[in-house]
Order: structure tokens, then C-alpha cells, then sequence
């Protein structure tokens, strides 16, 4: 396979917002910091929800002030509802709003307090204000492939909320199996039937490795033509408002096997090796990535 995809990283927000233990904001900008020299382009910062809710969160503008601000790296902010649109655009920071709906009424009640219908209408006012701010926006549908209240979620369901997205005009749509249970046969029919729905609109896909089969998701979307892929480094994540709900597939297990099947994506992976060893140091314990504990290969020759 000869193509490139675009490579996300989650990690400040997605990877951490689970962590128990409140992460400084000096070592969030470093994470990020690491990041942007790996090559990353794009990078979910933080997510501007209720600190009550989401306490590890509750540093969002401090992070934003202290981002760099040479260019080149869009900075993207995930946002739950208008007051945190405009907590978001307010900072100055940002280059992306990331709005998330949810597949079905018992998780979107659990997630954000409304029904799954009215999160997508709120993740389309997400998306216009964004624009009308100067920003991009795209959206994310979550449990796209499951739920934990309420099992299957239908792809017609997904589907239908992509083409309602599509109406608002985000940059992407993204796919997100928020608790880890998507396999990839599920993964490559999806992928394909929301990227002929709302074409030209570029497909992004979010996994979890709860269950081992996050990897195995993101080969299927990129043969499928997913054209983002978001990832955290070291494995970190979880969802504060969906049970059981484990980590992101690692950024670095992620490129490993993305460069050594051919598909580009302009990162460094043994960057991305010695900020998983960083990020270890900082959380005080090993992280879930598994190529950071392997051998390299091919053999690494140090000058
Ligand atoms: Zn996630």
C-alpha cells in the first residue's frame, strides 16, 4: 500500500482525561511539546467540559496559554456544548473545535445530557460556531461501534448521523468506538459506507484497545479509506462517563505498523519510543503501547 494518512494525536486529552492523578499543566505542554517535535500536526490539547465533571480538564485555559505559537500545528479543542465552544474560541489558542455526538439516547444522557438526535444538533451549532469564530470544525460520532448502556448500535444509525453532520460542514467526520468493541470487519463496512455518505468529507477513526482489537480496527479503516487516524501515546485513556472503557491504541504501535506497511505519516517513531519513556516516568508506572517495550526493528545504530 503506497498512500499517507494523517496521523492525530489524543493523548493530552483522550489519553489523560481518565487519570485519577491531576497531571500538571507543565507536563501536558511537554506531552504536547514532544508530540509536535515527533512530527504531529494535529493534536486534541484538552477538552473545555465541566472541571466538576471532568476535573484533569479543569487546567484547559492554562494549557491553551501556554501553547506554542510558531504555526504549522493545528491545536484542536474537544467541546461537549456551546459554553464550551466559547470558553474555547475565547482563548485564542485553538485552530479546531472537535465536537462529539453520541450514537444512542442512554450513552449521549450519560455523556452529555441530552438525547442522541439533540447531540447531533448541538455538535452542528459546535461546528458553526467554530466557523463563525474563524476556526475549523469537524465532529465525532461516539459509540459508533457499541454502546456500554444500550449493546449494538445499527450502522444505519451511524450512517444517518453522519449525513446530518455533513449538513453542518466540519472539516472530517470521525468514527470513535469509545469502549473498545468494534472489530474490523465492522470497522471496514462502516468506514465505507459513512465515506460514501458524506463524500467528500474525510472519515477520521478514534479506537480503544479494550479488548485487543484496536490495532487490528485501524488496518481495516485505512484499507477501508479512513484518511485520519487519532492515537494516544503509550496507550493512555478511558472514558470518565463509559464503564470499563479502556485505552486508546498506542501513537507508537500505531506508526510502527503504519511505516512498516508503507503508509506514510510523517512521524518519528523514535520519538515517539522516548516520550513513551518520558510519559512512563511521569504517571510512575508502564505504559499499556507495546512497542516502546520491544527490541528495536530494524536495528537502531546509534552514532
Ligand atoms: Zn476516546
Amino acid at each position: 500500500m503506497s498512500r499517507a494518512i494523517t496521523f492525530l494525536e489524543v493523548g493530552p486529552r483522550d489519553g489523560l482525561q481518565n487519570e485519577k492523578t491531576l497531571i500538571s499543566t507543565a507536563d501536558k505542554l511537554e506531552l504536547i511539546r514532544r508530540s509536535i517535535a515527533a512530527g504531529t500536526r494535529r493534536i486534541e490539547v484538552t477538552s473545555f467540559v465541566n472541571p466538576k465533571r471532568v476535573p484533569q480538564m479543569a487546567d484547559a485555559e492554562a494549557v491553551c496559554a501556554g501553547l506554542p505559537k510558531d504555526g504549522g500545528v493545528s491545536f484542536i479543542g474537544l467541546i461537549l456544548n456551546t459554553r464550551g465552544a466559547e470558553r474555547a474560541i475565547a482563548t485564542g489558542a485553538l485552530h479546531e473545535l472537535g465536537a462529539v455526538c453520541v450514537s444512542t439516547d442512554g450513552f449521549a444522557i450519560a455523556n452529555q445530557g441530552q438525547t442522541s438526535d439533540e447531540s447531533v444538533g448541538a455538535a452542528k451549532a459546535i461546528v458553526a460556531m467554530a466557523q463563525d469564530a474563524g476556526l475549523k470544525g469537524q465532529a465525532t460520532i461516539g459509540a459508533a461501534f457499541g454502546c456500554p448502556f444500550e449493546g449494538e448500535v445499527s450502522e444505519d444509525r451511524v450512517v444517518a448521523m453522519a449525513v446530518a453532520l455533513a449538513e453542518a460542514n466540519p472539516i472530517e467526520i470521525g468514527l470513535a468506538d469509545t469502549i473498545g468493541v468494534a472489530d474490523p470487519a465492522h470497522v471496514s463496512r462502516l468506514v465505507r459506507r459513512v465515506a460514501a455518505a458524506v463524500a467528500p468529507i474525510p472519515v477520521r477513526v478514534h479506537f480503544h484497545n479494550t479488548r485487543g482489537t484496536g490495532i487490528a480496527n485501524v488496518w481495516a479503516a485505512v484499507e477501508a479509506g479512513a484518511s485520519v487516524i487519532d492515537a494516544a501515546l503509550g496507550g493512555l485513556g478511558g472514558c470518565p462517563f463509559a464503564p470499563g472503557a479502556a485505552g486508546n491504541v498506542a501513537s507508537e504501535d500505531v506508526i510502527y505498523m503504519l511505516h512498516r506497511a508503507g503508509v506514510q505519516t510523517g512521524m518519528d517513531l523514535q520519538q515517539l519510543i522516548e516520550s513513551n519513556h518520558w510519559l512512563a516516568g511521569v504517571m510512575g508506572r508502564k505504559l499499556p503501547g507495546m512497542v516502546a517495550q520491544a527490541p528495536a526493528f530494524p536495528k537502531i545504530v546509534q552514532e
